[in-house]
């Protein structure tokens, strides 16, 4: 269990990762993450479509194109091609990881998540907890 202080550090990162999601071109659903490392931000990231092709993130029946990047995939993506590593890092997440995310997350090097939402799906907070991968549910976001 965190202490207070820690606490304090969680929400308000959570809260950046939920700003960051509100960039994200996707109608469905728009995911913020923030990837942080020895207290400084390495990293962020929304879903979306892959660099080069168009924003929209949904396909003419609505549903999501099988291409788009989730926000943890895509701030983890900007680690690699970066000089830092996500070794030890904290993943600050709107929504929990699918169980595809949730494999790269862990080979990452990540040692923790702070999540808002649950995702409908929980084998990839299942398989992250087998890993282990900290995780903490952080569900009210007080303004
Ligand atoms: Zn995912």
């Amino acid at each position: 269990m965190p202490d207070k202080k820690q606490r304090k550090y969680d929400i308000a990162y959570l809260k950046m990762a939920k700003e960051w999601g509100k960039l994200s071109y996707c109608k469905r659903k728009q995911v913020g993450a923030i990837i942080v490392k020895d207290r400084m931000i390495i990293s962020d990231g929304y879903n979306g479509t892959p660099t080069g092709f168009e924003n929209i993130c949904e396909d003419e029946n609505g549903d999501t194109k099988w291409y788009v990047l989730h926000a943890e995939a895509n701030a983890i993506l900007k680690v690699a091609a970066s000089t830092q590593s996500c070794e030890g890092a904290t993943l600050y997440i709107t929504l929990s990881p699918c169980k595809e995310c949730s494999k790269l997350v862990h080979q990452a090097g990540i040692k923790r998540i702070v999540y808002h939402k649950a995702y409908k799906d929980d084998s990839g907070l299942q398989f992250l907890a087998k890993a282990g991968v900290e995780l903490e549910h952080i569900p009210e976001l007080e303004d």
